[in-house]
């Protein structure tokens, strides 16, 4: 049978802030078990909670960046369950009434489709602190616990349930890690866990308005991961259904190794956690007049600037997705083009995209530590147009430079690289070569004009590829008499 797939995400961002959300022990990642607590994150009696204010700032960031409506008042929540890396028995988030509710992320697939998905909420919350097993630690018959995390602040992004395969829900996830990051509130590391998704996902019969009962999955560290255990998950839940059996709601992990989703438990709902307001914290009144100042600070936005290139640059749409999805690759694009001037972004984009994301995926190195500066690569891009050095010359410029971080002009002085231009001194080259291939020369003569490519070959090997290449055809088209 055809079914339609329906995911919905719920994603945790880790914000980068200083201090944690409700006292002020570090936020740092690492450090040794239990350095970064103090009575509050530790869950002593008799302390309270203080709201820290740039936990608040940074979620109305990314409320504004997606549009969503921020609430004048909103409240924190008590939601209870017990584990012994909670040490207060409940963690503090919200419920019924969120910061931010509404909005959409936008994304451009592979294939050029345009989609857009709407945001349930975002809410803020702490995160808990985590287990280390006795075994880790030679000692298997005790754990541990770390709190060093309990109480760092977290973003809850929900997703209405719109996402329709398991690349989209990729593609989304990405969007809102260029989104974070662009905004500066979270690092958006997948692997260290500060951006981590929860992915519900139910099947229906194509057609269908009904949604299907779903399935939770949790545990993946990586996109990849996340394609996978969708994927995988969209056809377990197939081949049940398509065997006359149903989907019961449940939480399951995905086992990275063994490249399956397990059941782990039964589908807790919203009443087994008795919320109810934290009346530790008095409710959240967020200033009009502040909301407004976070709104005139904003960065130019990813969409905006993939936009801004491809209106201002004439780039193709998929050039500008990609160069702006992180924020330093665009302002490196940005500064080439400042530099070379906007007639030459789309020989900067192919440069930027085929040549420098090469080179940093080969050194493992950000854009930031790119051994050729936006300046340099520009001003090789000139020596092209220009008509100094050939577009193929220019390639091993471009590894020079790589190498030794000198400017493009040094290096085709000192290899002497510069393209010759000079029609006698191509000419001689040229009459040297007819010389010594009369055969060739005779069967171009007699229609086998294919062999253009091999005199043009051959010209190239005598002037180590220097000959210019336009000037060159024009000679031997003329000494060849055609
Ligand atoms: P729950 O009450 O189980 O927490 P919610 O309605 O709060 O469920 O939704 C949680 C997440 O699950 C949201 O991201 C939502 O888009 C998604 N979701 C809800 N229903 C479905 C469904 N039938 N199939 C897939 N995802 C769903
Ligand atoms: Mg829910």
């Amino acid at each position: 049978m055809t079914y339609e797939t329906v995911i919905g995400l719920e994603v945790h961002a880790q914000l980068d802030t200083k201090s944690k959300i409700f006292c002020g022990s570090s936020a740092a990642f690492g450090g040794d078990p239990n350095e970064h607590t103090c009575t509050v994150d530790l869950g002593l009696p008799g302390v309270l909670p203080v709201l820290n204010r740039e936990v608040v700032e940074y979620t109305l960031r990314l409320g504004l960046a997606v549009g969503g409506d921020i609430a004048s008042v909103c409240r924190f929540a008590r939601k209870h369950y017990f584990y012994p890396d909670l040490p207060k028995g409940y963690q503090i988030s919200q419920y019924e009434e969120p910061i931010c509710t509404g909005g959409s992320v936008h994304f451009v697939t592979k294939d050029g489709r345009e989609v857009r998905i709407n945001l349930t909420r975002i809410h803020m919350e702490e995160d808990a602190g985590k287990l280390i097993h006795g075994d880790e630690l030679g000692d298997p018959k005790h754990s541990y616990s770390d709190l060093n995390r309990a109480g760092v602040p977290l973003l809850e992004i929900v997703s209405e349930p719109e996402l329709r395969n398991p690349e989209d829900a990729e593609s989304y996830m990405r969007k809102l890690r260029t989104l974070v990051r662009y905004l500066g509130i979270s690092d958006g590391n997948m692997q260290e866990g500060s951006l981590r998704c929860d992915a519900n996902i139910s099947l229906r019969l194509l057609g269908n308005e009904k949604f299907g009962e779903k399935v939770e999955i949790k545990n993946m560290n990586s996109f990849r991961n996340l394609r996978r255990a969708l994927e995988y998950e969209e056809k377990r839940q197939s081949e049940i259904l398509d065997s006359g059996g149903v989907i019961h709601q449940e939480t399951r992990l995905w086992d990275e190794s063994a490249g399956v989703t397990r059941g782990m438990r039964t589908k807790e709902y919203a009443h087994d956690y008795r919320y109810f307001p934290d009346p530790d914290l008095v409710p959240l009144t967020v200033d009009r007049k502040w909301l407004d100042e976070i709104r005139a600070k904003m960065p130019e936005l990813p969409d905006a600037k993939s936009r801004r290139f491809q209106d201002e640059f004439g780039l193709p749409r998929y050039d500008a997705e990609v160069l702006t999805a992180e924020k330093e690759l665009a302002a490196y694009f940005d500064r080439v083009v400042v530099t070379a001037g906007e007639e030459q972004a789309k020989t900067a984009s192919n440069w930027v995209m085929g040549d420098v994301l090469r080179l940093l995926n080969e050194q493992k190195i950000a854009i930031e530590e790119c051994p050729i500066s936006p300046e340099q690569l520009a001003k090789m891009i000139l020596l092209i147009t220009d008509g100094v050095i050939s577009g193929k010359i220019a390639k091993s410029v471009f590894d020079a430079m790589a190498e030794s971080g000198e400017d493009p002009e040094t290096i085709v002085e000192e290899k002497g690289l510069k393209q010759i231009t000079d029609t006698d001194a191509i000419g001689s080259v040229v009459e040297e070569v007819l010389a010594s291939n009369p055969d060739e020369v005779e069967a171009y003569q007699g229609g086998k004009t294919k062999l253009m490519g091999f005199f043009v070959g051959q010209v190239m090997k005598a002037t180590q590829g220097k000959a210019n290449p336009k000037a060159l055809q024009e000679i031997l088209r003329e000494r060849l008499g055609s």
